[in-house]
């Protein structure tokens, strides 16, 4: 089935980003299409609870509230949001293409993509539950809450380094548990760890066991990759810093991609390698993975689609 249609905007993606270019293309009357997502409407921020880091809410908000406010500021101005999966594209020709789930072809003159980006899981039982209960993925986001608490922060890589060496600020201690005998970071972020002394190591360990006591993490087993004995760890603060993965298979052989998968742009614009086609928030972000840079950059996004379809006019 195909919608003949052309509208002038399509938006992949409800997180900050898609609702931010969303709210913008529409107060400049470009009526936007949104495709949400059929089960994670309004991006990741549904998935935690208070954000004391939004500009504008002294008093921090709740993650699902806040997009919730987007999304009913963007509709205000007539965007248009569906709660559906775009499972297919064709962006290559002048009047690009969009296929939900249920075989509808969308066109549009340009698509802003804003698919945002997961973070890597342990895949532990009550991990998911435990979000925002003492489980968290986002040291800056989350570390203030943390203050005189016993961290785990699980990881060998750069992040898992920076992660641990912000949380020192609020916490009691640090523990990094590392599934390998060495660790993958740079060489300056491991000896800026090293030196800390709220930090310590347990090497050749995973963590095997989230233990919950009121809903909150109470407590961990980690296991010793080497021996396969467990041992407690009494944090009540667990950072998960294992990755992410940017939601860009769809677009994989018509948008370029750099080698960890996220979305390439002509930085600082939002423009990718085919007109008429931007890319937005954490899906081209490797660095700063906040809902305010994901809005300016759904913003960037907007001004830069209006822009080219000024031109085409
Ligand atoms: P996302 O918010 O991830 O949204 C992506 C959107 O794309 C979703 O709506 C999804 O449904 C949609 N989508 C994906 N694929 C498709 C498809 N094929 N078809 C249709 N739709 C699709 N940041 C802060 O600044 N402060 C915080 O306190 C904070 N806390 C956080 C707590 C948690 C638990 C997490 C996970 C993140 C937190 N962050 C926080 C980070 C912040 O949520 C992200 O930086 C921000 O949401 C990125 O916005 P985005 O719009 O790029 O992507």
């Amino acid at each position: 089935m195909s919608n003949a249609e052309v509208r002038d905007v399509i938006v992949i993606g409800s997180g900050p980003a898609g609702y931010t270019a969303a709210l913008y293309t529409a107060r400049a009357s470009l009526e936007p299409l949104v495709f949400g997502g059929a089960v994670f409407v309004g991006g990741s921020l549904t998935t935690t609870t208070e954000v004391e880091n939004f500009p504008g809410f002294p008093e921090g908000i709740d993650g699902p509230d806040l997009m919730q406010n987007m999304r009913a500021q963007a509709e205000r101005f007539g965007a248009e949001i569906v709660e559906d999966d775009i499972v297919a594209v064709d962006l290559t020709s002048d009047v690009k293409t969009v296929t939900d789930t249920v075989g509808t072809v969308h066109r549009a003159r340009t698509v802003i993509v804003a698919t945002g980006s997961g973070y890597r899981k342990l895949g532990l039982p009550n991990e998911e539950a435990l979000s925002g209960r003492g489980v968290s993925w986002c040291a800056t986001c989350d570390g203030f809450f943390f203050r005189d608490r016993d961290i785990v922060v699980v990881g060998g890589g750069d992040t898992a380094m920076e992660e641990a060496t912000f949380l020192t600020r609020f916490a009691r201690s640090v523990t990094i548990v590392h599934r390998r005998s060495t660790l993958r970071a740079s060489q300056v972020m491991q000896n800026r760890a090293f030196s800390d002394d709220k930090i310590s190591f347990l090497f050749d360990s995973e963590i095997a066991e989230l233990h919950e006591k009121n809903g909150m993490l109470s407590g961990l087993s980690v296991r010793d990759t080497v021996t396969g004995r467990t041992r407690e760890v009494a944090a009540t603060g667990l950072f998960v810093a294992i990755g992410h993965d940017p939601r860009t298979e769809l677009f994989k052989g018509q948008l370029e991609l750099d080698g960890e998968g996220y979305l390439k742009v002509e930085a600082p614009s939002t423009r990718t390698n085919i007109p008429g086609v931007f890319g937005a928030g954490d899906v081209v972000d490797h660095t700063y993975r906040q809902a305010i840079t994901a809005a300016g950059s759904g913003c960037a996004a907007a001004l830069d689609a209006e822009r080219y379809l000024a031109a085409l006019a």
